[in-house]
């Protein structure tokens, strides 16, 4: 029986994992397939992270020094397990690095691999994201938010008009993901007041089905970007982005007023949502755990236990699981590092 517990991904949920295991006396093992550790948040360059909107580099950087400051604790960057073998308590996990490969030996598995953006080409052409240089995702406002550098990318200027388009590739039983990506409310209207803030004279509209806050999103800023930033939230739905005189049009219908809308504007941010990473897909694959129809891996009970799959010995957290925030993720991540321990322990899941 080997004591050792693999954590596959580095990112908030594998940070959270190793830290906990580790501090409860496991050796952990990261195997991360970038060149870094943090995830999302520092490979995408995430500006101030909910709630709070602490800096995403200065929270993630406390993340990381808590794995890794650790004795117990390993890191393999730039690596990827290929292949395991062996059952719960006797595993063989081979890792590939730079073109050789390893052996290590692993008694439990912690799965931390994460989700993708949705690919805003894919079927949600009409917004144009591939077509116009000045529709971008939330991913890109969120580097240039982080640099303070909230410009029109056509012009290089502040803009005067933008508008954040909600559920793209989220809820839309179309494209087949009826989900809600749980995240996207919360963090198109912090970005809508970080924009206010950097280009005081931009007038910033969110286009929405229903906005979805929860927790103290509420509070700390939905109503602050109404009420202190001024930023207009329509009820509607946006069926087009067009290109009109050097502008970006947005067509739709504004379903409050009832009326068919068409409106410039010099940015479109598109609130793009969250699908299961193809690293989380791949590894589902190679350790034998099950996944939902959209690609996202299931736990046994879902819940009473966020992170226990079907394969003894091999647990789950994160947005690996499904859409997720920074709470959800480290709530999960730390449970699955302690069963994880516990297992190791007993010999034994523990029971829901
Ligand atoms: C634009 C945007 C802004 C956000 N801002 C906030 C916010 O302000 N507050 C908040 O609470 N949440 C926010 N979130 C959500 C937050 O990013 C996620 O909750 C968090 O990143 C989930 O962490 P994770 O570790 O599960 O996944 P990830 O961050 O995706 O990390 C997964 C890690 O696994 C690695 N990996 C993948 N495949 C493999 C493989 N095969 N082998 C080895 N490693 C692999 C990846 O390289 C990555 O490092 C935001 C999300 C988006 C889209
Ligand atoms: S969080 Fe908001 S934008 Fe994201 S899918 Fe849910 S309702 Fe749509």
């Amino acid at each position: 029986m080997s004591d050792r517990i693999v954590v596959i991904g580095g990112g908030p949920a594998g940070l959270e994992a190793a830290a906990m295991a580790g501090r409860l006396g496991a050796p952990v093992l990261i195997v991360e397939k970038r060149s870094h550790l943090g995830g999302a948040p520092i490979a995408e360059s995430y500006a101030a992270l909910t709630h709070g909107l602490q800096s995403a580099e200065e929270l993630m950087g406390k993340m990381m020094a808590a794995a890794t400051d650790l004795d117990r604790v390993e890191v393999r960057t730039e690596s990827e397990v290929v292949a395991m073998s062996g059952t719960g308590g006797n595993f063989t996990v081979t890792i590939s690095s730079n073109g050789s490969e390893e052996t290590v030996d692993a008694g439990a598995i912690v799965l931390a691999t994460g989700f993708q953006h949705f690919d805003p080409g894919r079927e949600t052409q009409q917004y144009g994201y591939y077509e116009f240089p000045d529709v971008i995702t939330i991913q890109d406002a969120e580097g240039m938010l982080k640099e303070e550098t909230f410009v029109t990318p056509s012009t290089g200027k502040p803009p005067e008009r933008v508008a954040f388009i909600q559920c793209v590739g989220s809820r839309d039983r179309q494209i087949g993901n009826e989900y809600c990506s749980k995240v996207c409310c919360g963090i198109s209207s912090k970005q809508a007041i970080e924009v206010r803030q950097q280009v005081p004279d931009a007038r910033v509209f969110i286009f929405y089905i229903d906005m979805r806050m929860y927790g103290y999103w509420e509070n700390e800023i939905y109503w602050p970007a109404q009420e202190q930033h001024r930023v207009n939230y329509v009820k509607g739905i946006v069926t087009e982005v067009l290109a009109k005189n050097g502008r970006l049009i947005i067509r739709g219908e504004d379903t409050t007023m009832g009326r068919p809308m068409e409106v410039p504007m010099d940015v479109v941010v598109l609130a793009v949502g969250m699908e299961p990473s193809p690293g989380t897909r791949h590894m589902a694959d190679i350790l034998g755990i099950a996944t939902n129809k959209y690609g996202f891996v299931e736990t046994v009970h879902d819940v009473l236990d966020t992170v226990t799959t079907a394969v003894a010995g091999v647990y789950v957290c994160g947005s690996a699981t499904g859409p997720a925030d920074l709470d959800d993720t480290i709530s999960s991540a730390g449970s699955a590092g302690a069963k994880a321990v516990a297992y190791l322990r007993s010999g034994a899941e523990v029971p829901a």
